[in-house]
């Protein structure tokens, strides 16, 4: 791979500056994506939290999800925290219909209710990074039902509040709050794996599509 990974942050919302840190600590170059075109080329991808209703509304209209959609099936990489959880979720619980869909589970959205709706754990974390993992929850989802393709790596509780699928990461709390870059070096090795087997970059070199 000869150019810098490049991994987008969703800027419709969320702590997307805060993901861009994490981002360059782990040697990425973030990118802020906001519509369609902002997708091409990119290696990797982070849909960090907000409200998904908000995300529907702005990237629905805009065929922003359709192409979301699109890259998630051409393998993209992509970490989604807490709305981004959501986002990747195949069932939303109550009947709202997926957004970009890919990770076998069923979220509730702040399923925690009011009470416990924010707080930070100490939480174990398997298979990624040592020791355990600061978790900061803002009115998170509550992961109800996990395929049986689905990798858990941390539980809060009994509840999974991270999890993998391939390229898929969907973490329930809000590890860019933290000095935390797990999460992110994961996304990275990711992108740097998906870049080494994208045509894409391929074109580039030969100075296609620039
Ligand atoms: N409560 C939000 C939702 O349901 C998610 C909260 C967050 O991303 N911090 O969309």
């Amino acid at each position: 791979m000869t150019h810098p990974l490049r991994i987008g942050v969703l800027a419709i919302q969320g702590a997307v500056s805060e993901h861009e840190r994490a981002l360059r600590a782990v040697g990425a170059d973030p990118v802020r994506v906001r519509d369609e075109r902002g997708l091409d080329l990119l290696d990797g991808l982070v849909v960090p939290g907000g409200e998904t209703t908000t995300l529907r509304r702005v990237a629905g209209d805009s065929g922003l999800i359709d192409a979301l959609r699109a890259r998630r099936r051409d393998g993209l990489p992509i970490l989604g925290t807490c709305a981004g959880m959501i986002a990747l979720a195949d069932e939303i619980a109550d009947g709202d219909t997926p957004l970009i869909g890919g990770l076998d589970i069923s979220v509730r959205r702040n399923g925690y209710g009011r009470q416990v709706a924010s707080c930070e754990a100490q939480i174990a974390c398997d298979g990624l990074g040592t020791g355990p993992v600061e978790a900061v929850f803002i009115r998170a989802p509550v992961v109800e039902r996990v395929g049986e393709g689905v990798t858990i790596h941390a539980r809060y509780g009994d509840t999974p509040v991270a999890v993998s699928d391939g390229p898929l990461m969907a973490v329930a709390f809000h590890p860019e709050l933290t000095a935390d870059l797990r999460f992110h070096q994961w996304l990275a090795d990711q992108a740097r794996e998906y870049a080494a087997r994208s045509d894409v970059h391929t074109k580039e070199g030969l100075g296609v599509g620039a």
